[in-house]
């Protein structure tokens, strides 16, 4: 677009341009830390409270910046999502999980887990259906062990098309999970349309128990709810024995959480496999 000269600027304020100015910064940034190799996957156990085996991951981005350091998705994807760039780096994010999933089943691991997060705008991707099937093919993960985590909130903008999509994604032979469960515009009567095996119980649900009898109320009616619907459920969060105690209680056996282990790298990961 031609710029019409600097006098363009005075319909903003100057604080406007300079938040506008360093957003534009910020996205040219993520889009160049893909190619710089700044974007790593750090993984999450996901631990079956039976036997405390690891039974799967979740894999997280992180973005290791030369001079500040590591910094967290919140302070990039927000911004990345902004753009086609979120594209980019959730194929990026699918593929590498992939690949290290593929590893550790050869490893031995049978059915072995892998999550990983979508993005809102990878949902209306036009061929993303298609991207995952060729992942799938290309790092010979098998699809059983590929689940994918949407939130509500994607869910619900265009529901009919969602439900399809989601339907889509299921013939692959995925497996698809709601995360974040419970913090959402949860509609209980879309619950039932919505293909999916797993909810997955928010941190914020969890992290009050025991202290807080509603939290542990809600966690465990979505526990029985989950059930009843058939389906599986990951609490999220879990950070003290006791939390992980009432989860079992409550016939929640899938738990990730700092009790276990925070996100590490894969060399980490792998040496968390080991110790079981
Ligand atoms: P999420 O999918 O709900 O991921 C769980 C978050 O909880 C992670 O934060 C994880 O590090 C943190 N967590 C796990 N266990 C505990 C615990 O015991 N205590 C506490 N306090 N926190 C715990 P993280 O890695 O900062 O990710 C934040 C969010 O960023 C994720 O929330 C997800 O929505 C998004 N995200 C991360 N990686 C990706 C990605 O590859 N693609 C997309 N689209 N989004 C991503
Ligand atoms: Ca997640
Ligand atoms: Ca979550
Ligand atoms: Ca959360």
């Amino acid at each position: 677009a031609k710029m019409a000269g600097a006098g363009n600027f005075q319909f903003f304020s100057g604080d406007m341009t300079t938040r506008a100015f360093e957003r534009m910064k910020l996205e040219m940034a993520v889009r160049m830390a893909l190619d710089k190799n700044e974007l790593h996957l750090y993984y999450q156990p996901k631990v079956d409270l039976s036997d405390d085996r690891v039974v799967g991951m979740e894999a997280l981005i992180r973005w290791i910046h030369p001079e500040m350091g590591i910094i967290p998705p919140f302070k990039f994807i927000p911004i990345a999502e902004t753009s086609d760039v979120i594209l980019a780096i959730g194929e990026w994010v699918l593929r590498q999980a992939c690949i290290t999933g593929k590893k550790i089943l050869d490893m031995g691991y049978a059915d072995f887990g892998v999550g990983v997060n979508l993005s809102a705008k990878q949902l209306k991707q036009e061929n993303f259906v298609e991207i995952v099937r060729t992942i799938l093919n290309e790092t010979g993960l098998p699809p059983r062990c590929l689940d994918l985590e949407l939130t509500e909130s994607m869910l619900f903008d265009n529901i009919d098309r969602n439900i399809k999509f989601m339907h889509d994604l299921k013939k692959l032979g995925i497996t698809l999970s709601i995360d974040d469960f419970g913090t959402g515009y949860s509609s209980l009567s879309y619950l039932k349309s919505f293909p999916v095996n797993t909810l997955k119980i928010d941190r914020s649900f969890v992290m009050d128990i025991p202290d807080d009898r509603d939290d542990m109320a809600i966690t465990a009616t979505i526990i029985s709810m989950a059930h009843s619907l058939g389906l599986n459920v990951v609490a999220e969060g879990v950070e003290t024995r006791i939390q992980a105690h009432f989860l079992k209680n409550k016939g929640c056996l899938c738990v990730q959480g700092y009790l276990f282990s925070p996100p590490v790298p894969e060399e980490k990961f792998m040496t968390l496999l080991g110790r079981h």
